[in-house]
Protein backbone atom coordinates (compact mmCIF):
# COMPACT_ATOMS: atom_id res chain seq x y z
CA UNK A 1 0.00 0.00 0.00
CA UNK A 2 1.29 3.32 -0.58
CA UNK A 3 1.74 6.48 1.94
CA UNK A 4 -1.26 7.66 -0.67
CA UNK A 5 -3.28 5.20 -0.01
CA UNK A 6 -2.25 4.69 3.87
CA UNK A 7 -3.24 8.71 4.23
CA UNK A 8 -6.95 7.95 2.50
CA UNK A 9 -7.90 6.80 5.83
CA UNK A 10 -5.63 8.29 8.50
CA UNK A 11 -5.28 11.62 10.39
CA UNK A 12 -7.47 14.95 10.52
CA UNK A 13 -10.78 14.89 8.55
CA UNK A 14 -11.60 18.51 8.16
CA UNK A 15 -12.95 19.49 4.86
CA UNK A 16 -9.85 19.71 2.49
CA UNK A 17 -8.67 16.39 3.67
CA UNK A 18 -12.20 14.99 2.39
CA UNK A 19 -11.85 16.86 -1.04
CA UNK A 20 -8.21 15.33 -1.02
CA UNK A 21 -8.86 11.68 -0.47
CA UNK A 22 -12.29 11.70 -2.78
CA UNK A 23 -9.91 13.28 -5.88
CA UNK A 24 -7.67 10.36 -5.21
CA UNK A 25 -9.94 7.32 -4.60
CA UNK A 26 -11.62 8.67 -7.71
CA UNK A 27 -8.38 9.12 -9.80
CA UNK A 28 -9.00 12.77 -10.57
CA UNK A 29 -5.11 13.33 -9.41
CA UNK A 30 -2.65 10.77 -8.55
CA UNK A 31 -0.24 12.97 -6.63
CA UNK A 32 -1.18 15.70 -4.34
CA UNK A 33 0.67 19.61 -5.00
CA UNK A 34 -0.33 22.42 -2.78
CA UNK A 35 2.23 25.68 -2.11
CA UNK A 36 2.02 27.53 0.30
CA UNK A 37 2.33 31.38 -1.21
CA UNK A 38 3.94 34.63 0.59
CA UNK A 39 4.32 37.81 -0.54
CA UNK A 40 7.35 39.05 1.03
CA UNK A 41 6.64 41.77 2.43
CA UNK A 42 6.79 41.48 5.98
CA UNK A 43 7.46 38.40 8.79
CA UNK A 44 5.41 35.06 8.87
CA UNK A 45 2.83 35.34 11.92
CA UNK A 46 0.87 32.43 14.00
CA UNK A 47 -1.71 32.65 11.31
CA UNK A 48 0.62 31.91 8.33
CA UNK A 49 1.39 29.00 10.06
CA UNK A 50 -2.02 27.82 10.33
CA UNK A 51 -1.59 27.54 6.29
CA UNK A 52 1.78 26.55 6.37
CA UNK A 53 0.64 23.15 8.41
CA UNK A 54 -1.95 22.60 6.18
CA UNK A 55 -0.22 22.94 2.95
CA UNK A 56 2.94 21.45 3.96
CA UNK A 57 0.52 18.49 6.32
CA UNK A 58 -1.93 17.64 3.38
CA UNK A 59 1.27 16.92 1.05
CA UNK A 60 3.21 15.07 3.44
CA UNK A 61 0.06 13.07 4.77
CA UNK A 62 -0.68 11.93 1.19
CA UNK A 63 2.52 11.47 -0.37
CA UNK A 64 2.46 14.75 -2.31
CA UNK A 65 5.03 17.88 -2.54
CA UNK A 66 4.42 21.27 -1.23
CA UNK A 67 6.04 24.03 -3.25
CA UNK A 68 7.23 27.69 -1.27
CA UNK A 69 6.33 30.02 -3.64
CA UNK A 70 6.94 33.51 -3.03
CA UNK A 71 4.43 35.69 -4.56
CA UNK A 72 6.92 38.92 -5.17
CA UNK A 73 4.57 41.15 -7.28
CA UNK A 74 4.59 43.85 -5.99
CA UNK A 75 8.39 45.58 -5.79
CA UNK A 76 7.61 48.60 -3.72
CA UNK A 77 6.62 46.59 -0.64
CA UNK A 78 8.80 43.68 -1.11
CA UNK A 79 12.68 43.30 0.68
CA UNK A 80 14.61 40.38 0.67
CA UNK A 81 14.96 40.46 4.37
CA UNK A 82 11.82 39.14 3.98
CA UNK A 83 12.43 36.41 1.81
CA UNK A 84 15.16 35.06 3.79
CA UNK A 85 12.84 35.49 7.28
CA UNK A 86 10.13 33.60 5.39
CA UNK A 87 12.44 30.87 4.19
CA UNK A 88 14.08 30.63 8.29
CA UNK A 89 10.75 30.38 9.55
CA UNK A 90 8.91 27.63 7.34
CA UNK A 91 12.12 25.07 8.14
CA UNK A 92 12.26 25.68 11.35
CA UNK A 93 8.45 25.21 11.96
CA UNK A 94 9.49 21.78 10.58
CA UNK A 95 8.97 21.99 7.00
CA UNK A 96 10.90 21.35 3.57
CA UNK A 97 10.18 22.46 0.27
CA UNK A 98 12.86 20.28 -1.26
CA UNK A 99 13.60 21.56 -4.64
CA UNK A 100 10.71 23.39 -4.95
CA UNK A 101 11.69 27.00 -3.90
CA UNK A 102 9.70 29.25 -6.50
CA UNK A 103 9.15 33.10 -7.13
CA UNK A 104 6.47 33.91 -9.23
CA UNK A 105 9.02 36.51 -10.89
CA UNK A 106 10.24 33.19 -11.97
CA UNK A 107 7.23 33.00 -14.34
CA UNK A 108 7.33 36.94 -15.40
CA UNK A 109 8.11 36.32 -18.94
CA UNK A 110 5.65 33.73 -19.34
CA UNK A 111 3.02 36.00 -17.32
CA UNK A 112 3.74 38.77 -19.89
CA UNK A 113 2.87 36.78 -22.97
CA UNK A 114 -0.04 35.29 -21.44
CA UNK A 115 -1.34 38.50 -20.74
CA UNK A 116 -0.51 39.54 -24.43
CA UNK A 117 -2.17 35.81 -25.38
CA UNK A 118 -5.04 37.51 -23.58
CA UNK A 119 -4.82 40.68 -26.11
CA UNK A 120 -4.44 39.05 -29.11
CA UNK A 121 -8.21 37.12 -28.11
CA UNK A 122 -9.75 40.61 -27.37
CA UNK A 123 -9.50 39.21 -23.59
CA UNK A 124 -7.23 42.06 -22.34
CA UNK A 125 -7.14 45.99 -23.32
CA UNK A 126 -4.83 48.67 -22.29
CA UNK A 127 -7.24 51.51 -20.53
CA UNK A 128 -5.72 55.08 -19.79
CA UNK A 129 -8.68 55.80 -17.13
CA UNK A 130 -7.09 57.15 -13.57
CA UNK A 131 -7.34 55.49 -10.79
CA UNK A 132 -10.14 57.76 -9.52
CA UNK A 133 -12.05 57.36 -13.29
CA UNK A 134 -11.79 53.77 -12.99
CA UNK A 135 -13.24 53.45 -9.26
CA UNK A 136 -16.06 55.42 -10.42
CA UNK A 137 -16.12 53.64 -13.59
CA UNK A 138 -16.60 50.21 -11.45
CA UNK A 139 -19.95 50.83 -10.04
CA UNK A 140 -20.75 49.31 -6.40
CA UNK A 141 -22.38 46.19 -4.88
CA UNK A 142 -25.44 47.58 -5.89
CA UNK A 143 -24.99 49.32 -9.33
CA UNK A 144 -23.37 48.03 -12.55
CA UNK A 145 -20.34 49.40 -13.30
CA UNK A 146 -19.74 51.32 -16.70
CA UNK A 147 -17.35 50.43 -20.00
CA UNK A 148 -14.03 52.76 -19.99
CA UNK A 149 -14.35 54.55 -23.26
CA UNK A 150 -10.82 52.66 -23.87
CA UNK A 151 -12.46 48.75 -23.83
CA UNK A 152 -13.27 48.92 -27.26
CA UNK A 153 -9.54 49.41 -28.57
CA UNK A 154 -8.41 47.28 -31.19
CA UNK A 155 -5.94 44.39 -30.61
CA UNK A 156 -3.19 45.87 -32.99
CA UNK A 157 -3.87 49.12 -30.61
CA UNK A 158 -3.80 46.70 -27.38
CA UNK A 159 -0.31 45.31 -28.35
CA UNK A 160 1.03 48.10 -29.42
CA UNK A 161 0.71 50.24 -25.97
CA UNK A 162 1.17 47.64 -23.93
CA UNK A 163 4.28 46.73 -25.32
CA UNK A 164 5.39 50.08 -25.15
CA UNK A 165 4.04 50.16 -20.98
CA UNK A 166 6.89 47.06 -20.89
CA UNK A 167 9.41 49.62 -23.03
CA UNK A 168 9.00 52.13 -20.41
CA UNK A 169 7.25 54.55 -22.26
CA UNK A 170 4.80 55.81 -19.75
CA UNK A 171 4.72 57.40 -16.13
CA UNK A 172 3.66 54.93 -13.10
CA UNK A 173 0.08 54.83 -12.87
CA UNK A 174 -0.66 56.42 -16.56
CA UNK A 175 -2.32 52.98 -18.06
CA UNK A 176 -3.00 49.95 -16.90
CA UNK A 177 -3.92 46.43 -18.81
CA UNK A 178 -7.30 45.03 -17.78
CA UNK A 179 -8.92 41.82 -18.70
CA UNK A 180 -12.20 42.43 -20.27
CA UNK A 181 -15.06 40.57 -18.82
CA UNK A 182 -18.30 42.32 -17.87
CA UNK A 183 -18.63 45.35 -16.12
CA UNK A 184 -22.29 44.32 -14.91
CA UNK A 185 -20.88 41.51 -13.35
CA UNK A 186 -22.70 40.64 -9.70
CA UNK A 187 -19.03 39.92 -8.50
CA UNK A 188 -16.75 43.25 -8.75
CA UNK A 189 -13.58 41.35 -9.02
CA UNK A 190 -15.03 40.39 -12.65
CA UNK A 191 -15.51 44.13 -13.66
CA UNK A 192 -12.63 43.99 -15.55
CA UNK A 193 -9.94 43.58 -13.34
CA UNK A 194 -6.34 45.17 -13.51
CA UNK A 195 -3.82 42.17 -15.18
CA UNK A 196 -0.76 45.10 -15.51
CA UNK A 197 0.12 47.93 -13.94
CA UNK A 198 3.13 50.49 -14.43
CA UNK A 199 5.63 50.67 -11.45
CA UNK A 200 9.15 52.00 -12.58
CA UNK A 201 10.54 50.02 -9.23
CA UNK A 202 14.01 47.48 -8.85
CA UNK A 203 12.71 44.24 -7.79
CA UNK A 204 14.35 41.97 -5.38
CA UNK A 205 14.87 39.60 -7.86
CA UNK A 206 14.22 40.74 -11.56
CA UNK A 207 16.23 44.14 -10.47
CA UNK A 208 15.20 46.85 -13.68
CA UNK A 209 13.49 43.98 -16.09
CA UNK A 210 10.58 44.80 -15.48
CA UNK A 211 9.04 48.65 -15.35
CA UNK A 212 5.16 46.83 -15.58
CA UNK A 213 4.25 43.98 -13.05
CA UNK A 214 1.31 41.71 -12.92
CA UNK A 215 -1.56 42.10 -10.40
CA UNK A 216 -1.64 39.20 -7.24
CA UNK A 217 -4.31 38.52 -9.14
CA UNK A 218 -3.52 37.96 -12.50
CA UNK A 219 -0.05 36.11 -11.01
CA UNK A 220 -1.60 34.00 -8.53
CA UNK A 221 -3.77 31.24 -10.17
CA UNK A 222 -1.24 31.37 -13.10
CA UNK A 223 1.64 30.49 -11.41
CA UNK A 224 -0.20 28.13 -9.28
CA UNK A 225 -0.88 26.20 -12.92
CA UNK A 226 2.75 26.30 -14.27
CA UNK A 227 3.36 24.44 -10.61
CA UNK A 228 1.31 21.82 -11.27
CA UNK A 229 -0.79 22.35 -7.87
CA UNK A 230 -3.66 20.46 -7.64
CA UNK A 231 -5.10 22.05 -4.30
CA UNK A 232 -4.44 26.01 -3.96
CA UNK A 233 -5.47 26.19 -0.54
CA UNK A 234 -6.19 29.74 0.62
CA UNK A 235 -8.57 32.06 2.87
CA UNK A 236 -12.06 32.90 2.72
CA UNK A 237 -11.34 36.43 1.19
CA UNK A 238 -10.16 34.71 -1.80
CA UNK A 239 -13.63 33.12 -2.37
CA UNK A 240 -15.23 35.96 -4.38
CA UNK A 241 -11.57 35.94 -6.54
CA UNK A 242 -12.12 32.18 -7.79
CA UNK A 243 -14.82 33.30 -10.40
CA UNK A 244 -11.95 35.51 -11.84
CA UNK A 245 -8.79 32.74 -11.19
CA UNK A 246 -11.32 30.73 -12.83
CA UNK A 247 -11.80 32.45 -16.22
CA UNK A 248 -8.06 33.40 -16.10
CA UNK A 249 -7.43 29.44 -16.21
CA UNK A 250 -10.21 29.04 -18.82
CA UNK A 251 -8.78 31.51 -21.43
CA UNK A 252 -5.28 30.82 -21.33
CA UNK A 253 -3.13 28.07 -22.24
CA UNK A 254 -1.56 26.91 -19.09
CA UNK A 255 -0.39 23.33 -18.44
CA UNK A 256 -3.02 22.47 -15.14
CA UNK A 257 -6.12 23.33 -13.66
CA UNK A 258 -5.45 23.75 -9.96
CA UNK A 259 -8.90 23.90 -7.81
CA UNK A 260 -9.32 26.60 -5.33
CA UNK A 261 -10.83 25.41 -1.69
CA UNK A 262 -10.70 28.22 1.09
CA UNK A 263 -10.84 27.54 4.68
CA UNK A 264 -11.10 30.34 7.78
CA UNK A 265 -8.17 32.22 8.13
CA UNK A 266 -7.10 32.31 12.21
CA UNK A 267 -7.99 35.02 14.29
CA UNK A 268 -6.26 35.08 17.99
CA UNK A 269 -7.29 36.63 20.81
CA UNK A 270 -5.18 39.55 22.39
CA UNK A 271 -3.36 40.21 19.12
CA UNK A 272 -3.29 41.68 15.83
CA UNK A 273 -2.79 39.08 12.80
CA UNK A 274 -2.75 41.73 10.10
CA UNK A 275 0.48 42.23 8.70
CA UNK A 276 -0.15 46.03 8.03
CA UNK A 277 -0.79 46.16 11.89
CA UNK A 278 2.30 44.45 12.80
CA UNK A 279 4.48 46.49 10.17
CA UNK A 280 2.69 49.23 12.00
CA UNK A 281 3.80 48.24 15.41
CA UNK A 282 7.64 47.66 14.16
CA UNK A 283 8.24 50.78 12.63
CA UNK A 284 6.46 52.97 15.16
CA UNK A 285 8.52 51.48 17.82
CA UNK A 286 5.82 49.95 20.21
CA UNK A 287 8.26 46.33 19.96
CA UNK A 288 11.13 46.06 19.71
CA UNK A 289 11.40 44.47 16.22
CA UNK A 290 9.47 41.48 14.12
CA UNK A 291 11.28 39.01 16.66
CA UNK A 292 10.01 40.96 20.23
CA UNK A 293 8.62 38.03 22.44
CA UNK A 294 5.85 39.75 21.90
CA UNK A 295 4.96 39.85 18.70
CA UNK A 296 2.49 36.77 16.99
CA UNK A 297 5.07 36.32 14.29
CA UNK A 298 7.52 32.91 14.15
CA UNK A 299 10.38 34.85 14.72
CA UNK A 300 8.73 36.36 18.05
CA UNK A 301 7.55 32.92 18.85
CA UNK A 302 10.65 31.48 18.59
CA UNK A 303 12.53 33.88 20.27
CA UNK A 304 9.98 33.91 23.55
CA UNK A 305 10.83 30.11 23.14
CA UNK A 306 7.69 28.78 21.89
CA UNK A 307 8.71 25.30 20.55
CA UNK A 308 8.11 24.40 16.66
CA UNK A 309 6.02 20.82 17.32
CA UNK A 310 3.62 23.36 19.69
CA UNK A 311 2.93 25.59 16.69
CA UNK A 312 2.12 22.34 14.54
CA UNK A 313 0.06 20.98 17.30
CA UNK A 314 -1.59 23.87 17.60
CA UNK A 315 -2.31 24.46 14.03
CA UNK A 316 -3.77 20.69 14.15
CA UNK A 317 -5.77 20.82 17.33
CA UNK A 318 -7.79 23.81 15.70
CA UNK A 319 -8.63 22.30 12.68
CA UNK A 320 -9.66 23.82 9.37
CA UNK A 321 -12.97 25.08 8.45
CA UNK A 322 -15.14 26.96 6.65
CA UNK A 323 -16.20 29.40 9.25
CA UNK A 324 -14.76 32.17 10.73
CA UNK A 325 -14.08 32.06 14.84
CA UNK A 326 -11.66 33.20 16.98
CA UNK A 327 -9.20 31.54 18.92
CA UNK A 328 -8.25 32.26 22.29
CA UNK A 329 -4.54 32.57 23.18
CA UNK A 330 -4.51 30.65 25.96
CA UNK A 331 -5.17 27.68 24.01
CA UNK A 332 -2.25 28.28 22.48
CA UNK A 333 -0.37 28.48 26.20
CA UNK A 334 -2.10 25.50 26.67
CA UNK A 335 -0.40 23.51 23.77
CA UNK A 336 2.78 25.46 24.46
CA UNK A 337 2.77 24.12 28.61
CA UNK A 338 1.42 20.16 27.69
CA UNK A 339 4.69 19.96 25.17
CA UNK A 340 7.45 21.58 27.40
CA UNK A 341 5.79 19.79 30.60
CA UNK A 342 6.84 16.60 28.78
CA UNK A 343 10.70 18.34 27.55
CA UNK A 344 11.77 20.53 29.71
CA UNK A 345 14.02 20.04 32.30
CA UNK A 346 13.18 21.05 35.82
CA UNK A 347 15.45 24.40 37.39
CA UNK A 348 14.90 26.69 40.27
CA UNK A 349 15.65 30.30 40.04
CA UNK A 350 14.53 32.99 42.27
CA UNK A 351 12.93 35.93 40.52
CA UNK A 352 12.77 38.65 43.95
CA UNK A 353 14.91 37.04 45.91
CA UNK A 354 14.54 36.96 49.97
CA UNK A 355 17.29 35.99 51.89
CA UNK A 356 16.78 33.06 54.10
CA UNK A 357 19.16 32.34 57.17
CA UNK A 358 19.40 28.33 58.18
CA UNK A 359 20.38 29.48 62.02
CA UNK A 360 21.31 25.84 62.65
CA UNK A 361 23.10 24.98 59.82
CA UNK A 362 26.72 25.37 59.80
CA UNK A 363 28.59 27.80 58.50
CA UNK A 364 31.24 27.58 55.22
CA UNK A 365 29.36 24.25 55.24
CA UNK A 366 27.69 22.88 51.78
CA UNK A 367 26.31 20.04 50.65
CA UNK A 368 25.09 18.27 47.29
CA UNK A 369 21.38 17.22 47.17
CA UNK A 370 19.91 15.16 44.49
CA UNK A 371 17.15 16.70 41.89
CA UNK A 372 15.54 15.21 39.82
CA UNK A 373 15.68 16.95 35.59
CA UNK A 374 12.26 15.65 34.50
CA UNK A 375 10.09 13.75 36.79
CA UNK A 376 8.08 13.50 33.60
CA UNK A 377 11.23 11.77 31.94
CA UNK A 378 13.29 9.45 33.99
CA UNK A 379 15.58 9.46 31.37
CA UNK A 380 16.34 13.08 31.44
CA UNK A 381 18.17 11.73 34.92
CA UNK A 382 19.27 14.27 37.48
CA UNK A 383 21.52 16.80 38.46
CA UNK A 384 22.99 17.87 42.14
CA UNK A 385 21.81 21.41 43.52
CA UNK A 386 24.07 22.82 46.60
CA UNK A 387 22.44 23.75 49.95
CA UNK A 388 23.99 26.03 52.10
CA UNK A 389 23.64 28.52 55.62
CA UNK A 390 22.51 31.11 53.33
CA UNK A 391 19.61 30.90 50.95
CA UNK A 392 16.80 32.91 48.64
CA UNK A 393 13.55 31.79 48.49
CA UNK A 394 10.63 33.81 46.04
CA UNK A 395 9.72 36.84 48.00
CA UNK A 396 6.03 36.07 47.22
CA UNK A 397 6.30 32.77 49.09
CA UNK A 398 6.71 34.43 52.39
CA UNK A 399 3.41 36.09 54.38
CA UNK A 400 3.96 37.55 57.92
CA UNK A 401 0.48 37.29 58.75
CA UNK A 402 -1.30 34.77 56.14
CA UNK A 403 -4.54 34.42 55.25
CA UNK A 404 -6.39 31.03 54.92
CA UNK A 405 -5.03 29.09 52.20
CA UNK A 406 -1.39 30.61 52.02
CA UNK A 407 0.14 27.11 52.61
CA UNK A 408 3.94 28.50 51.57
CA UNK A 409 6.11 30.65 54.18
CA UNK A 410 4.99 32.12 57.73
CA UNK A 411 6.44 32.99 61.00
CA UNK A 412 6.08 29.73 62.81
CA UNK A 413 5.32 27.87 59.96
CA UNK A 414 7.40 24.75 58.66
CA UNK A 415 7.84 24.18 55.03
CA UNK A 416 9.89 22.38 52.17
CA UNK A 417 12.60 23.09 50.24
CA UNK A 418 11.81 21.26 47.16
CA UNK A 419 14.78 18.47 47.17
CA UNK A 420 16.60 19.50 50.48
CA UNK A 421 14.59 19.69 54.02
CA UNK A 422 11.78 20.88 55.30
CA UNK A 423 12.52 24.13 57.26
CA UNK A 424 10.77 26.68 60.07
CA UNK A 425 10.62 30.22 59.69
CA UNK A 426 11.84 31.39 63.64
CA UNK A 427 11.97 35.28 62.94
CA UNK A 428 11.34 38.06 60.35
CA UNK A 429 13.77 40.52 60.13
CA UNK A 430 12.68 44.07 58.69
CA UNK A 431 14.42 47.43 57.82
CA UNK A 432 13.57 50.53 59.20
CA UNK A 433 10.66 50.99 56.66
CA UNK A 434 8.51 48.39 58.11
CA UNK A 435 9.48 46.04 55.03
CA UNK A 436 10.89 42.27 55.43
CA UNK A 437 14.64 42.10 54.17
CA UNK A 438 15.11 38.57 55.31
CA UNK A 439 13.81 35.51 57.44
CA UNK A 440 15.63 33.14 60.15
CA UNK A 441 14.64 29.95 60.00
CA UNK A 442 16.10 26.39 61.32
CA UNK A 443 16.14 23.16 59.60
CA UNK A 444 15.39 19.71 60.20
CA UNK A 445 18.39 17.55 59.18
CA UNK A 446 16.37 14.46 59.36
CA UNK A 447 14.23 15.38 56.29
CA UNK A 448 17.00 15.23 54.03
CA UNK A 449 15.37 14.89 50.37
CA UNK A 450 12.18 13.39 51.65
CA UNK A 451 9.71 13.30 54.35
CA UNK A 452 9.72 13.74 58.40
CA UNK A 453 10.70 10.33 59.68
CA UNK A 454 7.84 10.89 62.62
CA UNK A 455 5.45 11.36 59.78
CA UNK A 456 4.51 15.25 60.09
CA UNK A 457 3.37 16.99 57.01
CA UNK A 458 3.65 20.38 55.41
CA UNK A 459 1.60 21.78 53.28
CA UNK A 460 3.93 23.85 51.02
CA UNK A 461 7.08 23.00 49.37
CA UNK A 462 9.45 26.09 47.64
CA UNK A 463 11.90 26.44 45.18
CA UNK A 464 15.15 28.24 46.43
CA UNK A 465 18.87 28.45 45.42
CA UNK A 466 21.93 28.51 47.56
CA UNK A 467 23.59 32.06 47.89
CA UNK A 468 26.72 31.49 47.87
CA UNK A 469 26.01 29.42 44.62
CA UNK A 470 23.40 31.00 42.63
CA UNK A 471 24.29 33.20 39.36
CA UNK A 472 22.66 36.44 38.87
CA UNK A 473 20.03 36.81 35.93
CA UNK A 474 17.81 39.14 34.35
CA UNK A 475 14.39 37.79 33.51
CA UNK A 476 11.48 38.97 31.05
CA UNK A 477 8.34 38.71 31.82
CA UNK A 478 5.49 38.98 29.19
CA UNK A 479 2.36 39.72 28.90
CA UNK A 480 -0.36 39.98 26.02
CA UNK A 481 0.52 42.91 23.96
CA UNK A 482 -2.90 44.21 23.92
CA UNK A 483 -5.01 44.55 27.28
CA UNK A 484 -8.19 43.75 25.55
CA UNK A 485 -9.14 40.13 23.56
CA UNK A 486 -10.32 42.19 20.58
CA UNK A 487 -8.20 44.90 20.22
CA UNK A 488 -9.45 48.13 18.06
CA UNK A 489 -13.17 46.70 18.65
CA UNK A 490 -13.53 50.28 19.84
CA UNK A 491 -11.77 52.51 18.53
CA UNK A 492 -7.97 52.79 17.35
CA UNK A 493 -5.95 49.39 17.61
CA UNK A 494 -2.98 51.16 19.21
CA UNK A 495 -5.22 52.30 22.37
CA UNK A 496 -5.53 48.98 23.60
CA UNK A 497 -2.04 48.28 23.61
CA UNK A 498 -0.71 46.52 27.13
CA UNK A 499 1.12 48.58 29.32
CA UNK A 500 2.60 45.92 31.34
CA UNK A 501 3.44 43.65 28.52
CA UNK A 502 6.96 43.51 29.12
CA UNK A 503 8.25 43.33 33.11
CA UNK A 504 12.23 43.62 33.19
CA UNK A 505 13.25 41.64 36.82
CA UNK A 506 16.98 42.16 36.77
CA UNK A 507 18.68 40.85 40.15
CA UNK A 508 17.29 37.11 39.71
CA UNK A 509 19.30 34.46 40.80
CA UNK A 510 19.37 30.91 38.99
CA UNK A 511 21.00 27.08 40.33
CA UNK A 512 24.57 27.36 38.26
CA UNK A 513 23.04 24.27 36.19
CA UNK A 514 20.97 27.54 34.31
CA UNK A 515 25.03 28.79 33.21
CA UNK A 516 23.99 25.78 30.61
CA UNK A 517 21.08 26.90 28.93
CA UNK A 518 20.60 27.10 25.06
CA UNK A 519 19.01 29.49 23.32
CA UNK A 520 15.32 27.70 21.66
CA UNK A 521 15.33 24.91 24.44
CA UNK A 522 13.18 25.61 27.20
CA UNK A 523 13.63 24.86 30.62
CA UNK A 524 10.97 25.02 33.48
CA UNK A 525 11.88 27.55 36.62
CA UNK A 526 9.64 25.18 39.29
CA UNK A 527 6.68 25.97 40.39
CA UNK A 528 7.10 29.75 37.47
CA UNK A 529 6.72 28.55 34.40
CA UNK A 530 8.97 28.19 31.37
CA UNK A 531 11.66 29.93 29.97
CA UNK A 532 14.07 30.13 27.39
CA UNK A 533 17.52 32.56 27.07
CA UNK A 534 17.35 35.29 25.00
CA UNK A 535 19.64 35.80 22.58
CA UNK A 536 20.67 39.15 23.96
CA UNK A 537 22.30 36.81 26.64
CA UNK A 538 26.03 36.30 27.05
CA UNK A 539 28.56 34.07 28.76
CA UNK A 540 28.54 36.57 31.73
CA UNK A 541 25.06 37.50 31.21
CA UNK A 542 22.31 35.40 31.62
CA UNK A 543 19.17 36.47 30.08
CA UNK A 544 15.97 34.97 30.31
CA UNK A 545 12.60 35.22 28.79
CA UNK A 546 9.44 33.57 30.20
CA UNK A 547 8.01 31.31 27.33
CA UNK A 548 4.76 30.57 29.17
CA UNK A 549 3.41 30.59 32.88
CA UNK A 550 2.56 27.36 34.73
CA UNK A 551 -0.53 27.68 36.00
CA UNK A 552 -0.38 29.35 39.43
CA UNK A 553 -2.88 28.28 42.27
CA UNK A 554 -2.48 30.45 44.85
CA UNK A 555 -3.17 33.57 41.87
CA UNK A 556 -6.57 31.77 41.22
CA UNK A 557 -7.14 31.37 44.82
CA UNK A 558 -6.90 35.22 45.31
CA UNK A 559 -8.98 36.19 42.04
CA UNK A 560 -11.94 33.99 43.61
CA UNK A 561 -11.71 36.49 46.10
P1 LIG B 1 -1.36 40.58 2.97
O1 LIG B 1 -1.87 39.82 1.77
O2 LIG B 1 -2.30 41.57 3.52
O3 LIG B 1 0.02 41.08 2.84
P2 LIG B 1 -1.49 38.03 4.20
O4 LIG B 1 -1.61 37.76 5.65
O5 LIG B 1 -2.54 37.57 3.27
O6 LIG B 1 -1.27 39.55 4.15
P3 LIG B 1 0.36 36.52 2.58
O7 LIG B 1 1.83 36.57 2.55
O8 LIG B 1 -0.37 36.83 1.33
O9 LIG B 1 -0.09 37.51 3.73
O10 LIG B 1 -0.12 35.14 3.14
C1 LIG B 1 0.36 33.91 2.66
C2 LIG B 1 -0.67 32.85 2.89
O11 LIG B 1 -0.99 32.74 4.26
C3 LIG B 1 -1.95 33.14 2.14
O12 LIG B 1 -2.35 31.97 1.45
C4 LIG B 1 -2.93 33.49 3.20
O13 LIG B 1 -4.22 33.07 2.86
C5 LIG B 1 -2.39 32.74 4.42
N1 LIG B 1 -2.76 33.44 5.66
C6 LIG B 1 -2.51 34.72 5.96
N2 LIG B 1 -3.03 35.05 7.16
C7 LIG B 1 -3.62 33.92 7.65
C8 LIG B 1 -4.33 33.61 8.85
N3 LIG B 1 -4.56 34.53 9.79
N4 LIG B 1 -4.80 32.35 9.00
C9 LIG B 1 -4.57 31.43 8.06
N5 LIG B 1 -3.91 31.65 6.91
C10 LIG B 1 -3.43 32.89 6.69
MG1 LIG C 1 -2.12 37.95 0.91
Amino acid sequence: MSSADAALDDGPRDFIREVIRDDLREGRHTEIVTRFPPEPNGYLHIGHAKSICLNFGVAAAFGGRCNLRFDDTNPVKEEQEFIDAIQADVRWLGFDWGDHLHFASDYFEQLYDWAEHLIQNGKAYVDDLSPDEMRAHRGTLTAPGRDSPYRTRTVEENLDLFRRMRAGEFPDGTRVLRAKIDMAAGNINLRDPVLYRILHAAHPRTGDAWCVYPTYDFAHGQSDAIEGVTHSLCTLEFEDHRPLYDWLIENLPVPSRPRQYEFARLNLTHTVLSKRRLIQLVSEGHVSGWDDPRMPTIAGLRRRGVPPAAIRDFAERIGVTKSDSVVEMGFLDACVRELLNKTALRRMAVLRPLKVVIENYPEDQSEALDAVNNPENPAAGSRTVAFGRELYIERDDFMEDPPKKFFRLAPGREVRLRYAFFITCTEVIKDAAGAVVELRCTYDPATRGGDAPDGRKVKGTLHWVSAAHAVPAEVRLYDHLFARPDPGAEGDVLDDLNPDSLQVLTGCLAEPALTEAQVGTPVQFERQGYFTLDPDASPDRLVFNRTVALRDTWAKVQRKG
